[in-house]
């Protein structure tokens, strides 16, 4: 074999928002081309596969594209899958465009020349009810699209009612009336008893393909579908490699296959499963709600398959969030112009569009080959959950999960009495006293432990040494028993354990979620119970603190509020959940690498301000370096506006600072935050403005919880950017799509309104990503926590409300 005339010298990964992962690959004489490898919610993996890919292919001849794609696929122990084939796709793509850059021609030549001179495409629209999605195809129709594709409905039940046939009928028939053809996505999630009903009732209409009726798995009842069905039946997008496509194939059940391009082995091998279907007497419409480079890729093959039919293209899709869309990276947006429900044929070199390289490293937050650099993409990773969720969330559960446990009546005579609804007294409570007499250490800061050893009866010069090493065992090492210190005399051991306890809350019940998310119910002694909840994510594990028991301020939106028991939490008992957390994720001793638990929130049950003394202690044992090390950074206490308190939480605690700010006008906040009735939105945001610590490098957070036609509009988003800019504030705004509960009086805003709200927002030039729901199976998400404690009516709350004005 000769050298190569050009070696790849460096093969980059670039995760950028809203949830794509691009690639590129550059040559020893300098020439450059791009694929992207997305991998919707598993960037990171795809980017990690690309570690092997880097040290197979650095020095490798870029023109032996066939070449590079057998070895990628062959010579692994392991082959196929969503992981390994996203990443080869993602480099056969860029090898291509590389390959007819080099040549100066489009890759439709290479692939034999152009047999159509336009692609049709369609978009996708969303909508629960028939004047949605007609309006939104209206919209489509304006942009140029003859053709749009829509869920086929909301997650049916195995065996579900005849009236949500009836409702897809309504709805198909409504973007039909006008003028545009429709396609019907089950997404596999309605199951074969209905799917066929489904199917059935939609057929007398005509759309132009039923996606996916039973997931991929399901062939032989896909094929039973298909044979009772005129409508053409597609599916494809989970396939990998021609060989899964040709299961597919030989069971008949498929009408049109969409393989994606950024899935299926890039343009290689999409092109070899188009040639297979056509054999089959099959149509081609690849999938892609993915980002330009991936739609290019796709269009080349459009423009030379034989058997394709029509494009998927994503512009402005739901999962295109923060202002991040098809065209955000593109040098020359008109390339993918839609009239008469066509793109034109790409006429640039290699895949046809220019990528802004500027903006794609931007966006990535790094230069350079080989970093995992998720950090900048981590808002678009959310997006893409939170689109791909959105729809789900916002339908309430409708249920309460069983409780392992009942709050006995007994224990409302011990709940601590907080002062005022409004006025913001700290109400440090006295440690409960424990059955067995003995004084828990957890909460008391190094004097507090001192002054206890003291007062129980140590020398004072002792105290201050046994003090010392005592603190150390607890937060450090975080010792439950006093056997363990083995610095500490042992004949002392039993004088100590007499004396003092070392407390962990008790665990009455813990929850996973499906993404990951845990969540414990803990009890106090006196039988308070309250919540705690942990979300992994990629780079960071974020434990979500509360604060008290309950919440006497009775936003309307959130189920805490509407608790009937409230209490402030001990500092013992706020500090001890991030020691519970530490025991369960078996982080002692206390170090400042390779933490699971990287940061809290005060966002748990309570208001953080109205218990501000045992907040302040909690957090300074958190922060404290010698204990649990966290740094202030990675902390952030978040209020409904507890005015009077800020100045001093900034003084003395020092945090990142949350606001939820949720409404713009007086009229809307008095409703849904009864606070603000006290402390209107100026003075709310004075008091940010004068937020000791807060600058660019450390913004304050503006909380919104999404509500259907309440705080949602476009003028409401625009008067949030007025409100930021008027106040300087070096502000982020977290858009909080809202978390149903049972009996819950509002709605989450649809998807396309959070996305037009969150994208004025980011054109002004202000960070608006939308927080992904987390453990929402398990109530564990942003409102949704609320102990047994039995719920107070809605009577009882307007007059708790009243209370507060
Ligand atoms: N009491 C504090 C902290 C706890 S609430 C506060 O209000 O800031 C944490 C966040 O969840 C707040 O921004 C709160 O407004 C928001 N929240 C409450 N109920 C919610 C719901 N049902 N859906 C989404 N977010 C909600
Ligand atoms: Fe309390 Fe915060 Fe819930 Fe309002 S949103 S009721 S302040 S916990």
């Amino acid at each position: 074999m000769t050298a190569p005339d050009t070696r790849i010298v460096r093969i980059e990964t670039f995760p950028v928002p809203p949830r794509w992962l691009f690639v590129r690959v550059e040559t020893d004489d300098g020439r450059v081309g791009w694929g992207e490898a997305s991998l919707e919610g598993h960037g990171e993996a795809v980017d990690g596969a690309f570690a092997a890919m880097r040290d197979r292919f650095v020095g490798h001849d870029p023109e032996r594209i066939e070449d590079i794609w057998q070895i990628a696929y062959r010579l692994g122990f392991y082959r196929g899958g969503p992981v390994l084939m996203s990443a080869l796709s993602g480099l056969d793509q860029a090898l291509w465009d590389l390959k007819a850059r080099a040549l100066g021609v489009p890759v439709w030549q290479l692939l034999g020349g152009r047999v159509r001179d336009a692609v049709p495409v369609y978009a996708w629209i969303g909508g629960d009810r028939p004047h949605e999605v007609a309006a939104a195809a209206r919209a489509r129709r304006e942009q140029g699209f003859k053709a749009v594709k829509m869920n086929a409905t909301a997650d049916l039940g195995w065996l579900d009612s005849p009236k949500a046939l009836a409702k897809t009928v309504e709805r198909v028939a409504a973007v039909q009336a006008e003028g545009v053809d429709v396609g019907l996505d089950f997404h596999g999630r309605v199951h074969r008893p209905m799917a066929k009903q489904l199917a059935a009732a939609v057929e007398p209409l005509k759309p132009l393909f039923l996606e996916e009726p039973l997931l991929s798995e399901h062939l032989d009842g896909i094929a039973q579908i298909a044979a009772q069905t005129h409508t053409p039946i597609a599916l494809g997008e989970r396939l990998y490699s021609r060989w899964d496509f040709r299961r597919v194939f030989e069971a008949n059940c498929v009408d049109i296959i969409q393989p994606d391009l950024s899935h299926a082995g890039g343009i290689s091998e999409c092109r070899r499963i188009a040639a297979m279907a056509e054999t089959y007497d099959v149509a081609v419409a690849p999938h892609c709600p993915l980002g330009p480079i991936a739609l290019a890729a796709c269009l080349q093959i459009g423009l030379t398959t034989p058997n394709h039919v029509i494009q998927e293209m994503s512009l402005g899709i739901h999962y295109n969030v923060g202002g991040n869309d098809l065209l955000t990276y593109l040098v020359d947006p008109d390339v993918f112009a839609v009239a008469d429900g066509m793109v034109a044929a790409l006429e640039g070199p290699g895949l046809g569009i220019e990528i802004d390289e500027d903006r794609v490293r931007a966006a990535a937050g790094a230069v350079g080959a080989g970093a995992t650099r998720f950090g900048a993409a981590r808002m678009a990773r959310c997006a893409s959950g939170e689109g791909a969720r959105l729809s789900a969330v916002c339908k309430p559960l409708g249920r309460s999960p069983p409780r392992a446990y009942i709050v006995e009546m007994q224990s409302i005579a011990a709940v601590m009495p907080i002062p005022g609804h409004i006025d913001p007294v700290p109400v440090p409570r006295a440690p409960v006293a424990r059955a067995d007499g003995r004084v828990d250490l957890i909460g008391l800061t190094k004097d507090q432990l001192r002054a206890t050893l003291t007062e129980a009866g140590m020398d004072a010069r002792q105290a201050k040494l046994r003090g010392k090493q005592i603190w150390h065992w607890l937060y450090n090492r975080g010792a439950t028993a006093f056997s363990v210190m083995t610095d500490i005399a042992k004949a002392q051991h039993p004088w100590l354990e007499q004396r003092f306890a070392i407390g962990r809350p008790e665990v009455i019940e813990a929850q996973v979620s499906t993404d990951g998310t845990r969540k414990w119910l803990l009890r106090s002694p006196d039988a308070q119970d309250y919540e705690m909840v942990f979300i992994p994510d990629a780079d960071r594990g974020t434990l979500c603190v509360s604060s008290q028991v309950g919440c006497t301020l009775n936003c309307r939106f959130c189920h805490t509020g509407t608790m009937r028991l409230v209490r402030n939490l001990t500092a013992g008992e706020i500090v001890g959940q991030v020691m519970l957390a530490r025991d369960a994720l078996g982080e002692w001793p206390s170090q400042p690498e390779g933490r699971m638990l990287t940061n809290i929130v005060m966002m748990g049950m309570g208001e953080p301000l109205y218990n501000f003394d045992n907040v302040r202690d909690a957090l300074k044992l958190v922060m404290d370096g010698d204990g649990l090390g966290l740094s202030r950074r990675r902390i952030t206490l978040s209020t409904s506006g507890v005015v009077p308190m800020m100045a001093r939480a900034g003084a003395e605690i020092g945090v990142n600072l949350a606001v939820s700010l949720h409404a713009v006008t007086k009229e809307v906040r008095d409703e849904i935050v009864p606070l603000n009735r006290k402390y209107g939105i100026d003075e709310l945001l004075q008091a940010c403005a004068d937020y000791p610590g807060a600058n660019n490098a450390r913004r304050i957070t503006f909380e919104y919880v999404m509500l259907a036609g309440k705080n949602d509009s476009d003028a409401d988003a625009r008067e949030l950017v007025r409100l930021i800019r008027h106040y300087r504030l070096p502000a982020k705004v977290n858009l909080i799509p809202f978390n149903p509960w049972p009996g819950a009086p509002y709605e989450c805003s649809t998807p396309e309104r959070v996305r037009a709200f969150s994208t004025i927002i980011f054109e002004a030039g202000i960070s608006a990503p939308v927080r992904t729901p987390r453990g929402r199976d398990i109530d564990a998400a942003c409102g949704q926590l609320k102990t047994a404690a039995e719920k107070r009516t809605r009577a009882e709350l307007d007059r708790a409300v009243e209370a507060v004005a």
